[in-house]
């Protein structure tokens, strides 16, 4: 049995067995000293760390496991544009001011994954294809003209697609409306967050995996990181544990809903059933109480994301839906073989927007990214970078927020599976 500060393996999907190789890993043995010491290596911390080494700030990354271990390697590759509040309520609830650099932000993040990639020459599969938004119902329909619209308006192309444009952009008469929005795409995750490693290793950083943070205390106006073999001392923290933060700081672990979200991926399709299929490859997520997503990769397998248990699963029992899901929307499938099947833990917050906090001085946290993580967690490590290197709270493109720790949160399952039930009833209901 794994004992607490013991490294958990890759769990193993489509990704562990495709993605580029790990770079070369080091474990923390002894005491270091440096300017930012960040938990976590995922997009979040590994973005960070980049960016703080491009500005010349020395950073050290703490990994429990090894980079791109959480969700960010697990993910469903799609690079989705946007926050989940459109702009005109992002504008309305934070004013024109910081509303309106949270609007850039979400709306820019794509570019910033695609231009981190092509800057240093990450070999993850990168396919500028869009987002296509699917509705799922009449109330769906009602909010993909609205959110098409408020961007058309702040002059951002996004185009209505009626059930035969979306019958050509996806490959099935499923749905009556949607949307495609250009700015998005869709990558391999471990790929990517491997190449973002291998980058800000390059840059200078210095990343520890097998090497969980186990205290945090601070004393004379330095903070340590206590390791189970060494320590980290330094100005200032970065805590980018999103989904699988644990007590490392009080009540951040209760913060989010650790969400489970699943995927199941075929074999390689046949070149025709390919092309028949979401031919132009952009990525698609469904304004549905199924939370569907999907898409085809760069070798043609179909990788269909979706809600299924709440707990570690890789046992193919556990996928039925997702894949009965997958042949229902796309019949020509039925037969395929499906070769891996995976899950994972997304950080859910109560608002829906990511949060940022500074519980104590020189302590930054990001997290929440509720599922839109590959491209807003990379925009918000550069925005922490920018933060962790003497930027101002002021010029932070998001709200910072107290730690808000949620009554009850053990019986997040089963709040979990009821809120499902709920909405999948007032979706068929119609209300
Ligand atoms: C199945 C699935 C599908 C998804 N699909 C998409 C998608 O298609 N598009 C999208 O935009 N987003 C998607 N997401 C969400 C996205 O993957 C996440 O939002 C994003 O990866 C979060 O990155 P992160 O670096 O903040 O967290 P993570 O990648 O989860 O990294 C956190 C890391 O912190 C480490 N850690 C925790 N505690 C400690 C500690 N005490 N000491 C040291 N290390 C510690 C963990 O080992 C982990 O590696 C999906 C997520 C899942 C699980």
């Amino acid at each position: 049995m794994l004992s607490g500060t013991e490294r958990r393996p890759l769990p193993r999907s489509l990704y562990a067995d495709t993605a580029r190789s790990a770079p070369a890993e080091a474990v923390l043995n002894g005491d270091l000293t440096t300017e930012v010491v960040i938990v976590g290596g995922g997009f979040t911390g590994l973005s960070t760390a980049l960016h703080l080494a491009e500005a010349g700030v020395s950073a050290v990354v703490l990994e429990a496991n090894e980079p791109g271990w959480g969700a960010s390697g697990r993910n469903g590759g799609q690079v989705n544009p946007g926050l989940k509040w459109t702009p005109d309520q992002l504008e309305a609830a934070f004013g024109s001011e910081l509303g309106g650099r949270m609007v850039r932000m979400g709306g820019e993040a794509p570019d910033l994954v695609f231009d981190l990639i092509a800057r240093h020459g990450i070999a993850c599969e990168p396919v500028r294809g869009g987002t296509i938004r699917a509705a799922g119902g009449r109330k769906s329909e009602a909010g993909i003209r609205d959110f098409q619209a408020q961007w058309q308006s702040r002059g951002v192309d996004i185009t209505l697609l009626d059930r035969a444009g979306m019958e050509s952009e996806v490959g099935t008469d499923a749905y009556a409306l949607g949307c495609i929005d250009r700015r998005g795409g869709n990558l391999n995750p471990l790929g990517y967050a491997r190449g973002l490693a291998e980058a800000a290793l390059k840059a200078g950083v210095q990343i520890f995996s097998s090497t969980r943070a186990l205290k945090l205390t601070r004393s004379n106006g330095r903070w340590q990181v206590v390791t189970p073999r060494g320590t980290v001392t330094a100005t200032r923290v970065v805590l980018a544990t999103n989904g699988y933060s644990d007590d490392l700081w009080p009540g951040l672990r209760r913060s989010i809903v650790p969400v489970y979200s699943s995927i199941a991926a075929t074999a390689q399709l046949s070149p025709n059933l390919a092309a028949s299929i979401m031919p132009n490859r952009p990525s698609l997520y469904e304004m549905s109480a199924t939370y569907a997503y999907y898409r085809i990769d760069a070798h043609n397998r179909l990788l269909m994301g979706g809600r299924s248990v709440m707990r570690d699963s890789g046992n193919f029992s556990d996928y039925r839906t997702l894949i009965a899901y997958a042949e229902k929307l796309f019949p020509a499938i039925e037969g395929i073989e499906w070769t891996h099947c995976w899950n994972g833990q997304v950080a859910i917050t109560p608002d829906s927007l990511p949060h940022v906090h500074e519980p104590a001085d020189g302590l930054h946290i990001g997290l929440g990214y509720n599922g839109r993580g590959v491209a807003m967690a990379t925009a918000i490590g550069r925005m922490l970078a920018r933060r962790a290197a003497g930027g101002s709270a002021e010029e932070l493109d998001l709200p910072v927020t107290r730690i808000s720790p949620m009554f009850g949160h053990f019986a997040w399952p089963l709040a979990v599976k009821a809120r499902l039930v709920w909405e999948t009833f007032r979706e068929r209901a119609g209300v």
